[in-house]
Parts: structure tokens; C-alpha cells; sequence
């Protein structure tokens, strides 16, 4: 069977998750911060937060945002729901603006349309997806944002090693956070680097690095310059006693182990070559593609792509996607509009309000994309789609 995605376990990985399940520390011990270290060199961040999930690094981020009832937050229907629903967990509102359909990004046209059609001031923020791995525009977000006061958290779950190009030329590296407030990453299976379950936020920001520390541990900070109470209070003397700590808000927990950091701080050395087969695999598929009518993929394809998803369109896509199940392939469709989801509906979005996320979804479909595939594997992909449409 050829999944869409799928992890690479090596001896290399489970040696480090076996030395430190031998160790003392099985959680809060230091491969958190070995890991957190390596990650941020590797996005260029001054600051990562390793985490339970991706989805706890949204939740996290919206609570360092002060995300609350009233707040009014855009991001893309094209994406996983957590993408939207971290701003529910904290009350506030999402609004989804359509995408580009040449890129599936979200259009920055539709969120400056959103924006100038009310008073400064009812958007907080917004959540861009580097979509499939393909980096979005942040300088042109935050250029945006900064005239109508929002905040960004950037979703890369899909994009670690990914780029665009600023307006002065410069790479920018998806979660450096140089336009972003903050950003996150997923460490799934089926992203770039596994870790079972796990996740990461990045930032340049001290003050918001300090906040997610603090929130990922229940909200107690254990530092003397941060203490509420006195000394006294405490049950010390002179000082902090040596045990005390301080629960100073309402936070979670939502650590990652130590051996899932191990395990991603082994992966995250060979990210680089992930990438650099990613992006040969999908030059195979486009030169397959290229110029076949019955197929068209996301147009532009930049270098600093990091293919987390190798999409097409395709015409009769259902069946396209059954015939390739008969034949054991395993292709996925990314992803449902999230304002279609039965949730969002309830919340008043219907078909209809999307018309171009909903026009792509009805033709994409996610063919297998993971550095293991096999050239043989890859070419029996193409030759059952060509099968298909008799080529
Ligand atoms: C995977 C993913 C998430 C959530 O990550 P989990 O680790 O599964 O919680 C959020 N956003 C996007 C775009 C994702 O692909």
C-alpha cells in the first residue's frame, strides 16, 4: 500500500528514544530544551516552545494573544480545522476569507476586502496557512496587518524548511517570525518531522515566549523576580523557599515528552534531506503532469516550496481517487472547506460563501508525497493516473 504520507524511523531515532527512556527523565527533563534549541536555529526564531501537538501550539498562541469573546479572527477555509477552531477555544469569532485559486493560499485581496468593509479596529488578528508547504507572503500579511492593528499566528505545520522571497530578495524561512508574532508547527506523522504527537511555537518576542512557557505548565512560573507573593506569604525568611512556585494564571498542560522531543531533535537532522527529496518527487510528478488537460496543480511552484502535499486537480476526481484505491494508493483530499465543516455551519456559514475554496475542493486530491516513497513507487503513482484517464 502507497499512503499519502508517512514517517522514517531510523536506528539513529529509536537510539535516542530508547537512551532516554533509560534515563531520569521521561518529561521536564532537558531534551525538551535541546530540541526547542535546535528547532528555532533550524526556522531562525530566537525562541521555540515544544508542545503537546500542533493544536495545543494554536491553543496556546491564541491565549498568549489574549484572544477573547468579541475578537474577530480571519484565516483560510482551506486548512486543517484547528487552524480556526484555537480562536473558538478562547471565544473569539472566525471569519474566513476566500483563497487565491491559483496558490490555495488565502487572497490577500479577500482579507483587504474584509478589512476596509468595517471600522479599524473589529479585526484582531489572523491566522495564514502555509498551505501544502508552500510559504505565504508574510511581508504583504504584515504590511496589512499593521495598518489595521492585527496580530498574526502563522500555521506552518506544513512548511518547516519551507521560504518565500521578501521584497528585498531575502529568503524568509517559514517561523523565524520576522513578520509573524508567532508561529507553529505540528510534529504528526504525516508533517515533516514525527514525533508521534507533538508540536512547537516559535517567536522573537520574549514576553510572548514567556507567557507560553508559563501557560504550557498550568500557568505556574517558578522564578524569583516573577513572584506575586511575599516572601512571608511563601513560608520563607530571608527568600523563596526552595519549593515554591507560582500558579499566576489559568494555563494546561501541555508538555511534550522526552523521548518525543528526542525523537524530533533526531529527525530534525535530517529535515534538510526531507525537503531536498520532497522537492525532486514533486519535479517528477510535475513533469508528468505538465500540460496534460485533464490535470492542473498549484501554478507558480517557488523554490522555497517545502511540499508537505503534492496536489492536482483533477476532473473526475472520485473516481480518479477510487481507481487509485483499487490499486492500493492511498491519495487524501485537503481539505474539506472548513466553513463547510457542520460546526462552522452551525456558526452561520453555508455553501456557497466561498465560491473559489469550493471550486478547488471539488478537483484536489493529495497524491503520495513522503521522502521514502520510491521511484518505482512514484512512477507506478503516475502510471495508474494516466491508466485512468487513458493516456
Ligand atoms: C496538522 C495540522 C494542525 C494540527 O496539528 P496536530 O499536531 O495534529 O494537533 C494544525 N494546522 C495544520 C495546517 C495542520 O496540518
Amino acid at each position: 500500500m502507497i499512503p499519502y504520507g508517512r514517517q522514517n524511523i531510523t536506528e539513529e531515532d529509536l537510539r535516542a528514544v530508547t537512551d532516554v527512556l533509560k534515563s531520569d527523565y521521561l518529561t521536564q527533563g532537558p531534551n525538551i530544551q535541546e530540541f526547542e534549541t535546535a528547532f528555532a536555529k533550524y526556522v531562525g526564531a530566537k525562541y521555540a516552545v515544544a508542545v503537546a501537538n500542533g493544536t495545543a501550539a494554536l491553543h496556546l498562541c491564541a491565549l498568549a494573544l489574549n484572544v477573547s469573546p468579541g475578537d474577530k479572527v480571519i484565516t483560510t477555509p482551506i486548512t486543517f480545522a484547528a487552524s480556526a477552531n484555537c480562536i473558538r477555544y478562547c471565544g473569539g469569532e472566525i471569519v474566513f476569507a476566500d483563497i487565491d485559486p491559483s496558490s490555495y493560499l488565502i487572497d490577500i485581496n479577500a482579507v483587504r476586502s474584509l478589512l476596509e468593509a468595517s471600522p479599524k479596529g473589529t479585526y484582531t488578528g489572523i491566522v495564514p496557512v502555509d498551505f501544502a508547504g508552500r510559504a505565504v507572503n508574510l511581508e504583504e500579511i504584515k504590511n496589512l496587518a499593521d495598518e489595521y492593528g492585527l496580530w498574526i499566528i502563522e500555521d506552518a505545520c506544513h512548511a518547516p524548511g519551507g521560504f518565500f522571497t521578501d521584497s528585498e530578495g531575502n529568503d524568509q524561512l517559514c517561523g523565524n517570525s520576522k513578520f509573524a508574532d508567532l508561529a507553529i508547527f505540528s510534529f504528526h506523522p504525516v508533517k515533516h518531522i514525527a514525533c508521534g504527537e507533538g508540536g512547537m511555537v516559535t517567536t522573537n518576542s520574549i514576553e510572548l515566549y514567556q507567557k507560553l512557557l508559563a501557560l504550557r505548565t498550568h500557568g505556574i512560573v517558578k522564578s524569583n523576580d516573577l513572584y506575586v507573593n511575599s516572601i512571608e506569604l511563601a513560608g520563607g525568611d530571608e527568600s523563596y523557599p526552595g519549593w515554591y512556585m507560582e500558579m499566576q494564571t489559568l494555563g494546561y498542560n501541555y508538555r511534550l515528552t522526552d523521548f518525543q522531543a528526542a525523537l524530533g531533535t533526531s529527525q530534525l537532522k535530517r529535515a534538510d534531506d526531507g525537503i531536498a527529496r520532497r522537492r525532486l518527487i514533486a519535479q517528477k510528478y510535475n513533469d508528468a503532469f505538465s500540460g496534460k488537460s485533464f490535470i492542473s496543480g498549484q501554478s507558480g511552484v517557488d523554490a522555497g516550496h517545502a511540499y508537505h502535499l503534492y496536489i492536482i486537480e483533477a476532473d473526475d476526481r472520485l473516481s480518479l481517487y477510487n481507481h487509485l484505491r483499487e490499486q492500493k494508493i492511498f491519495a487524501q483530499i485537503h481539505y474539506i472547506p472548513c466553513h463547510l465543516m457542520p460546526y462552522y455551519q452551525s456558526l452561520g456559514w453555508k455553501a456557497g460563501d466561498m465560491p473559489k475554496a469550493e471550486s478547488y475542493y471539488r478537483k484536489c486530491i493529495s497524491l503520495p508525497m513522503y521522502p521514502t516513497l520510491t521511484d518505482e513507487e512514484q512512477s507506478f503513482v503516475i502510471k495508474s493516473v494516466y491508466e485512468f484517464y487513458n493516456e
